[in-house]
């Protein structure tokens, strides 16, 4: 079975319907209140673990309810949580959300932990990285432990993936230590610098990843599928036609999915083509982690 190393956040996302978001100042008696295990770094693993992958994770959580609760649930999915530290002092991570009455969204992160994850917190799971077939990551932890994974990796001759999310810039030095990175539309475009203006700019900016020294480009474009490109070949995977419900971490099944789907050896076309299930069948479903399906699901659809 194929081995993943996901290092990355773990969060508890608190959610409170409301029929209008507070003004400065003021309280409001809200509506129903939610609370789902979210993080980037978290849902990856689970999506990961649901389509059949051995999956350590790596990530760092507060001495705290939150941080307990998120741990039994990583168990529950089957990942190895040895490498999941608990910091003595600082909170878990947590994400206030409010959702008003147009379904419009107020986000607060509290990284609390993850904002700890330390580069020699990576060395601690040195068996992590020597077993595993493919290691992925995000940008919800220090961007100085992104490039010391990416570093340990290419060390050790391993697939370093890289979800670049949240949106941010990179430094130069980061884009060589890439086998593939997987922005959305709003990643790439900042990663480069180029608009989604004119014609062919989907192959413009997937070259200029390239020029960048990142091996292969997948960009990940919604209900319209994903598209790829290295320096061989390029082409667009179409995503199956759902009724979307929630798209939230549709981008996080579709990473997981695929880091299992290339450390099982597909090719790139199957491999994306059986990452867009695993997000298409997300999207029609509420929540994060939760709507990640399994992978009988998925052998129902590509296999
Ligand atoms: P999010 O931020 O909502 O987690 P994202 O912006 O990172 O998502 P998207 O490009 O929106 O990523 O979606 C990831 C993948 O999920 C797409 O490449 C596609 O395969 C699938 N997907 C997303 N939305 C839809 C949709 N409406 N219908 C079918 N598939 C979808």
């Amino acid at each position: 079975m194929p081995r993943i190393l996901v290092i990355g956040s773990s969060n508890t996302d608190m959610v409170v319907k409301t029929a209008r978001f507070p003004q400065p100042g003021e309280t409001i008696i809200g509506g129903d209140f939610f609370m789902f295990p979210g993080g980037k770094g978290a849902n990856q693993a689970v999506a990961a673990a649901r389509v059949g992958g051995v999956v350590d994770l790596i990530a760092k959580v507060g001495n705290d309810v939150f941080g307990t609760q998120a741990v039994e649930g990583f168990a529950h999915e089957g990942i190895n949580v040895a490498y999941v530290l608990t910091d003595p002092k600082l909170a878990s991570g947590v994400a206030l959300i409010t959702v008003n009455g147009e379904g419009e969204n107020e986000i607060v992160v509290a990284p609390g932990a993850n904002a700890a994850l330390t580069p020699a917190d990576l060395d601690l799971a040195e068996a992590a990285f020597e077993s595993t077939d493919l290691i992925l990551m995000q940008l919800e932890t220090p961007l100085e432990t992104v490039l010391h994974a990416a570093k340990k990796a290419k060390a050790l001759g391993k697939p370093f993936v890289l979800n670049p999310a949240p949106a941010q810039v990179l430094p130069a030095e980061l884009f060589p230590l890439l086998s593939l990175i997987t922005p959305n539309e709003t990643e790439a475009a900042l990663l480069t610098g180029l608009s989604w203006e004119g014609e062919g700019a989907l192959s413009r900016i997937a070259e200029a990843l390239l020029q960048k020294g990142v091996e292969n480009v997948i960009i990940t474009l919604g209900a319209k599928g994903a598209y790829f490109q290295n320096a061989d070949s390029y082409f667009q995977v179409a995503a199956p036609v759902v009724t979307a419900v929630d798209t939230t971490a549709a981008g996080d099944v579709f990473n997981g999915a695929l880091a299992v789907a290339l450390a099982e050896g597909k090719d790139w076309q199957p491999a994306i083509d059986f990452a867009c299930q695993a997000g298409a069948i997300a999207v029609t479903r509420m929540g994060a982690q939760t709507s990640a399906p399994y992978r009988e699901e998925l052998m129902l659809r590509v296999e």
